[in-house]
């Protein structure tokens, strides 16, 4: 049934497949010659399983989706109150690469600008810029749960061509807010927005952030929590540069774009998403990435001041109550991440059942999405030969305007485990 979630994300991907709008990066030819066309979607659940779509398995450079994990680092190296003695936490409202610090405290204003960002690179101890680089590398690679590569090419060209970001480093000695050498420092940051990623890379990431700091499929805690609240705290009002604004209002999640044509977001406590694109708006954003959130978001219900409520552990209980009849008690709130998990159980256990039994009444609230992923599973136990029965005496499953076709709805757990007993006979007889 994991296909069903598959479904929807090839879906919202071909939605979008169309949209050419943007341009390549141009500011090395490095960016400038990647396929335009590529879209790659990857979602992690908070349990490190992936959905993917597209175009997930292209490598493509970090950029300043790089910035949230190098502020972390320097959080989780020298403590929150050295890492605000040197950079602010306010969103700039300016572009990414201003050359520009808070009037007020000669600090740059947050760290997912270039200023704020090269500044976190100074703040993390090091005997070298290999020692630092050999630090940032491994922390990004405990992240995504691999080993990830460098752009060596990328690298080249941006130190290179970096006069703008050497104008910021230089700025930042002025103002008292580096420490050490500036071009040291340079190249670390350097090296740092050519670390390759794919689409998939950025979801783990995004999940382990999500996890507070514990990367799903390894268990290994990368960061503490208390690093990983002020990262996406930033990442909220400063990730999206100057669309940060509208970036909350409808996608609602704490988010980082790149250059490179790659967004992560992240939905606490639930899941990590990853997309590439590489054509870009006038802001330096993906532009079919940014499209895709906001679908995700709208048709998944994602949106982190909707979903302030606990939707994680919605199998209370799950049982064999008769030969071949399997109970899933659920409850709370059901909503997409929580969904997700009971299809999942449901699709790892079908063979061992004729019948499901899915009571719902304790479910206090379940949105549209959960809804129509439920209706969706009913149809796959169908298909599959299975049968599901429903205990929901408040009708919370009802879709407005979709008749129950193809589901039975029982007031009680005691009448549903009747049906599921006849149409188990049924089956027997007709089997022998
Ligand atoms: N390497 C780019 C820079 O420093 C990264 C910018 C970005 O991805 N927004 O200018």
């Amino acid at each position: 049934m994991a296909e069903l979630v598959q479904e929807y994300l090839d879906q919202i991907r071909a939605e979008h497949l169309g949209n050419t709008g943007g341009a390549l990066a141009d500011y090395i030819p490095e960016l400038a010659r990647v396929d335009p066309s590529a879209l790659g979607l990857s979602l992690s659940l908070a349990d490190g399983y992936i959905y993917e779509s597209g175009d997930f398995t292209t490598e493509f450079t970090i950029q300043s989706v790089s910035k949230p994990f190098t502020y972390a680092l320097a959080l989780d190296r020298i403590g929150q109150q050295a890492v605000d003695a040197k950079i602010g936490v306010e969103p700039s409202g300016e572009a990414f690469n201003e050359i520009s610090v808070d009037k007020a405290t000669d600090r740059p204003k947050n760290p997912m600008i270039n200023a704020g960002a090269i500044a976190a690179v100074s703040l993390i101890p090091g005997t070298s810029a290999d020692d630092r680089f050999a630090q940032l590398h491994e922390f990004y690679s405990a992240f995504a749960g691999r080993r990830l590569g460098v752009d060596h090419d990328v690298y080249a060209s941006e130190k290179a061509t970096g006069s703008r970001n050497r104008a910021i480093a230089y700025m930042l000695q002025s103002f008292g807010v580096l420490d050490g050498d500036p071009e040291e420092i340079l190249d670390v940051y350097f090296r740092q927005c050519a670390i390759k990623v794919t689409s998939t890379d950025l979801a783990r990431m995004a999940a382990t952030l999500a996890r507070g700091g514990v990367e799903p499929r390894s268990g290994r805690r990368v960061t503490s929590a208390a690093v990983v609240q002020r990262t996406l705290s930033v990442m909220v009002t400063c990730g999206m540069y100057d669309a940060a604004g509208d970036w909350v209002s409808a996608v609602g999640m704490p988010a980082k774009s790149g250059v490179g044509g790659g967004i992560t977001a992240v939905l606490p406590g639930q899941l990590g998403i990853g997309v590439y694109s590489p054509l870009l708006d006038d802001k330096g954003h993906s532009v079919r990435g940014v499209e895709v959130c906001r679908s995700m978001s709208a048709s998944l219900g994602l949106h982190f001041l909707s979903v302030t409520r606990e939707s994680r552990s919605t199998i209370r209980a799950a049982y064999d109550a008769r030969p071949g009849v399997r109970v899933y008690e659920l409850h709370g709130d059901l909503l997409f991440a929580g969904t997700e998990q009971v299809l999942r159980n449901i699709e790892r256990e079908y063979d061992d059942f004729d019948v499901a039994i899915l009571e719902v009444s304790r479910v206090d609230d379940i949105d549209a999405t959960a809804r129509r992923m439920l209706a969706g599973m009913r149809e796959f136990l169908n298909v599959a030969g299975r049968e599901g029965l429903l205990v929901d005496p408040d009708d919370t499953l009802r879709v407005a305007g979709v008749p129950n076709s193809t589901a039975r709805v029982f007031g009680t757990l005691d009448d549903a485990l009747l049906a599921a007993e006849s149409a188990v006979a049924a089956r027997r007889n007709s089997d022998g």
